[in-house]
């Protein structure tokens, strides 16, 4: 007879746990002699382990082992300081241990009485980062406001869960004056926009949401003006269509441009369009007060967003949202089955965060913050921005010092968009030598029909000798390249 299985108990949990610590410490003290991307072709993993699970237990020592002849080999670096692609993923020490602990802590926390302290801890760290922001006053909790935050796993869910808000208060609104209209009605008109330089999120929000969605176009700079949402929004309103949802975008993702919310609110409200604003990426920056300005504009947005866990020093997931009107997230989506209801549910406060989201489960992810900003304090993640900020204009000095390359985009923020002056073949190739060559790792963009070269400054770690070495193997790729495109 077979004894009770333990396969790991506290003594041997805290043995292990204070290697796993070391192993990601080691992991990530030397992350650099790794090759930021991998050299696997796809399906390779399924040839190195078994087709089924174990029936017996195995040891941990084998399964570790296996980290690093598995996975390891097939790990994008994403913390690699080699690592330029996409936006960052934030991470750090801090967090990581307090992402410990929500773990195991290991609460749901949908309600207040599923677990108070998730609850209640997450408005307050929504109202310190709003006040970091300086978010106006209406996007704060507090002990009295109709507004608050939220963590939502990703920008692409806040923004659809945006849409989703703002689709309901629409289809209310007209019925409210044209009470003979049906709701498959009045969706099949609503008519919701943004940049045509916004996240293909945004488009996929309206495809859930069950409604058009229309691409306005943008000036020189990559960025909406007012006057282009007016002309479009004059055509589909005279075409009896319904306009009911603007997504801004502060910080795009192929060229960190700026929408002028300043122009597009006043619209939105005159309208009666819900304003949402995304600033996945470029959010964490408005801590500064030099880049506070190009929030302004704010107070005119029923709703916010914007990744920490891109910039702000804490790891995946933790995207913040704000609201104005909290009542309009939650009256839309509202179902209250007798096990989720509790008696303190009409307290004031935030007390059911299962109303502002799709999924019923939620981590305690607010710990996350707390740790971080306790343990950096503003100052410290405003270094941190500055730092990264700084290492993108070096990278962007470089660029311009050489006359072979030209800078595509207005270098704002951490990112520089920069392309060999020549054909988009000419980039597509360079792309491709610099990809192959696993050192560095960076993805590209289309801008006005070009194909140009995305500078993301991600890792924690870069320093300015990573920036160094990566236009050195740069311009030797590109040396190379143009010596054969001679031959
Ligand atoms: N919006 C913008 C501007 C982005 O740059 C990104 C990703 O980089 C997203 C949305 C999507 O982010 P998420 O993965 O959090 O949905």
């Amino acid at each position: 007879m077979r004894g009770p299985c333990v396969t790991m108990d506290a003594a041997e949990f805290r043995r292990r746990g204070k290697e796993m610590v070391d192993y990601v410490a080691d992991y990530l003290e030397n992350i650099e002699q790794r090759p930021v991307y991998p050299d696997v072709e796809p399906g390779y993993l399924r040839s190195l382990i078994p087709t089924e699970a174990p029936l017996e237990p195995e040891k941990y020592d084998d399964i570790l082992a296996d980290v690093e002849r598995i996975i390891m080999p097939g790990v994008t670096h994403w913390h690699s300081p080699y690592f330029y692609a996409y936006f960052p993923s934030a991470s750090s020490y801090p967090a990581i241990l307090a992402d410990m602990l929500c773990t195991g802590i290991g609460c749901i926390g949908f309600s207040w009485a599923a677990s108070p302290a998730c609850t209640e801890l997450e408005t307050v760290m929504l109202d310190w980062l709003g006040k970091m922001l300086n978010l106006p006053e209406t996007f704060i909790a507090g002990t009295h406001g109709h507004g608050g935050g939220v963590i939502q796993s990703t920008a692409s869910e806040a923004t659809l869960m945006s849409m989703l808000a703002a689709r309901c208060k629409a289809v209310r609104y007209v019925q409210a004056s044209n009470p003979e209209k049906s709701q498959g009605e009045i969706l099949s008109k609503l008519v919701a926009y943004t940049s045509e330089q916004a996240h293909s999120s945004v488009e996929r929000a309206s495809l859930i949401a069950g409604v058009i969605m229309k691409k306005v176009p943008t000036d020189n700079s990559y960025a909406v003006e007012g006057s282009m949402l007016k002309k479009i929004l004059e055509q589909d309103k005279a075409a009896g269509l319904i306009p009911f949802y603007f997504c801004a975008t502060l910080g795009t993702t192929p060229s960190c441009a700026f929408d002028h919310i300043t122009e597009l609110g006043p619209i939105c409200k005159e309208e009666s369009m819900w304003m949402h604003i995304d600033a996945a990426y470029a959010g964490s920056a408005f801590i500064c007060p030099e880049f506070r300005p190009l929030l302004n504009g704010i107070e005119f947005a029923d709703s916010f967003n914007f990744n920490p866990h891109k910039w702000l020093l804490i790891n995946f997931d933790c995207s913040t949202m704000w609201v104005k009107e909290r009542e309009a997230i939650i009256g839309a989506f509202k179902m209250e089955p007798l096990y989720l209801k509790h008696e303190n549910q009409e307290s004031g406060i935030i007390t059911d965060y299962r109303h502002w989201q799709i999924p019923l489960g939620r981590r305690f992810r607010s710990l996350k913050m707390w740790f971080v900003f306790r343990m950096y304090g503003l100052q410290g993640l405003q270094d941190h921005i500055r730092k990264q900020v700084g290492l993108a204009k070096e990278f962007e000095s470089l660029v311009r010092a050489d006359n072979r390359f030209e800078i595509c985009a207005k270098v704002i923020m951490g990112l520089v968009c920069f392309r060999l002056k020549g054909s988009n073949g000419l980039n597509e190739l360079l792309l491709k030598k610099i990809t192959k060559s696993r050192e560095i790792h960076l993805v590209p963009c289309h801008l006005s029909g070009r194909f140009v070269l995305r500078f993301a400054i991600c890792a924690r770690s870069t320093e300015t000798r990573h920036i160094q070495q990566a236009w050195r193997h740069i311009t030797q790729l590109s040396f190379e390249l143009l010596q054969e495109s001679q031959e």
